[in-house]
């Protein structure tokens, strides 16, 4: 089998003008606008912000992550993963190019399971990049075990009545619609018994109650917010899928969206090292550069050998997406999303730490970053739980053996080679 990341030279054409567009289009508006890419835009940003849209469109690339059904190119796995380690290099080259999270998940969770109503509704203007959408299942009692969640759904006549509480639905102050997972038969185990429904904005009952931001973001960013469902009412065709199914409607967002995170990491990393590189050459200290200090080239040699790997885990698993699907890819997505975290964390903080005090502040790009890294430990799953499902599937491939001599236990090896040729000889 071989394994092939290799794209034809016109779309090697594609990302040589993304590369351009990005860096002098797109990269100038996370100066202009820092923190304001979740936020609606008003006149100033839409006159900079639309056209720059539009010119993505005429290039073919909006939206780069679907399919043709939903009136993408289908480029799949593999070019996205090209594409987005570029956008990663900006906050607002997801939005630029209709890549944002959470939007993309939701609308594949629109585009399998809403109505026609919900999908026109909702669908369109969340692919024009139009209105932005929230994602509501962690509860304040916990995120990464769903058992503890309490959220109820219990049906009355036509409709469903909601209540229960949601923590760190991000965007809830600015979006148009949420999708919530709602527990409806609590006599099964939660897997079985939840299911997912769509509540537009504005419906009697669903209030804000807090918005907490992440430390180091703006005040205008949307943040994540304590959400409170209280008595809200919704009509039957509101809930996506069927009934018990909320886990496998989740289930098809989750997973591409934790690889779309790890492919727009690669960039974030690789703007770190683009950072830390020019700045030790630059630093004088006790006669030489930063960049003569061993332990500084220790910094920038560990942080290639931290993202040359993980970019090529990313490839290697958007490669088994397209050559074999999503489900055939679960352990490498897994992995992927691991990495990302980790690998974020740890070249953004060396670049940090070369650029001394001010990589601290906000006058760089690098806190963060560095806290996109900690952030990504934690949405979508902390990297434990994720660990702890990655080696139980690892662990499926495996059968138990002898409990006190394992099979490479030299005297079974011994044994089998001498039954293989027939040779006796002297264990050494
Ligand atoms: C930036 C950001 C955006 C987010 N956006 C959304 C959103 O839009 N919608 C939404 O629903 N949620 C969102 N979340 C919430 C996210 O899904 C939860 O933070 C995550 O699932 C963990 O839940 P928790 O924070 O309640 O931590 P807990 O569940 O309390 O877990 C705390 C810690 O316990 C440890 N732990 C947990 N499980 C295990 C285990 N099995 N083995 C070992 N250790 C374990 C881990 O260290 C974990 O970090 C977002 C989170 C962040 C950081």
């Amino acid at each position: 089998m071989s394994w092939d990341f290799s794209t034809e030279p016109e779309f090697e054409a594609k990302l040589d003008w993304i590369r351009t567009f990005v860096r002098e289009e797109v990269e100038p508006l996370d100066a202009l606008f820092p923190g304001y890419e979740y936020v609606p835009l008003n006149e100033e940003r839409r006159r900079i912000v639309d056209p720059l849209k539009q010119r993505v469109r005429e290039q073919g690339l909006w939206a780069p992550h679907l399919g043709p059904e939903l009136g993408g190119q289908g480029f799949g796995a593999v070019k996205l993963t090209l594409i987005n380690e570029i956008l990663g290099r900006t906050a607002w080259g997801p939005i630029v190019f209709g890549t944002q999270a959470p939007d993309t998940g939701n609308a594949e969770i629109l585009a399998r399971f809403g109505t026609p109503e919900q999908k026109e509704r909702y669908l369109q203007p969340l692919l024009n990049g139009d209105i932005f959408s929230c994602f509501s299942m962690t509860e304040p009692q916990g995120g990464a075990d769903p058992r503890v969640f309490t959220t109820r759904a219990v049906r009355d006549g036509d409709d469903w009545v909601i209540n229960g509480y949601k923590y760190f639905s991000s965007n809830a102050t600015v979006a148009s619609f949420f999708i919530v997972l709602a527990i409806t038969d609590p006599d099964v185990p939660v897997h079985k018994g939840a299911s997912m429904f769509l509540i537009p904005a504005g419906t009697p009952g669903l209030t804000i109650e807090a918005n907490h931001h992440l430390y180091g973001a703006y005040p205008h960013d949307p943040g994540h917010a304590l959400v409170h469902y209280d008595n809200v009412r919704v009509p039957a065709d509101a809930m996506l899928g069927e009934p018990g199914q909320g886990f496998h409607v989740a289930q098809s967002r989750l997973a591409g969206g934790r690889l779309h995170h790890a492919m727009r990491c690669i960039g974030v990393a690789q703007k770190a090292i683009d950072m830390m590189a020019p700045r030790a050459k630059s630093r004088f200290t006790q006669g030489s550069s930063l960049a003569d200090k061993q332990l500084v080239q220790q910094f920038i040699a560990d942080s290639y050998t931290e993202l040359m790997p993980f970019r090529l885990a990313v490839l290697h698993a958007a490669w088994l997406i397209d050559t074999q699907g999503e489900h055939a890819a679960r352990a490498e997505i897994a992995a992927c999303k691991i990495l990302a975290a980790k690998v974020v964390q740890s070249i953004t903080l060396r670049a940090m730490q070369v650029h001394g005090a001010m990589g601290l502040t906000k006058e760089l790009p690098l806190a963060g970053m560095f806290m996109s890294g900690v952030a990504l430990g934690l949405a979508d799953g902390p990297t434990e739980a994720h660990k702890v499902n990655l080696a139980r599937q690892l662990l499926k491939g495996y059968e138990a053996e002898d409990p006190l001599w394992p099979s490479e236990f030299y005297a079974h090896r011994l044994a089998a080679a001498t039954e293989r040729y027939g040779t006796e000889v002297a264990a050494p």
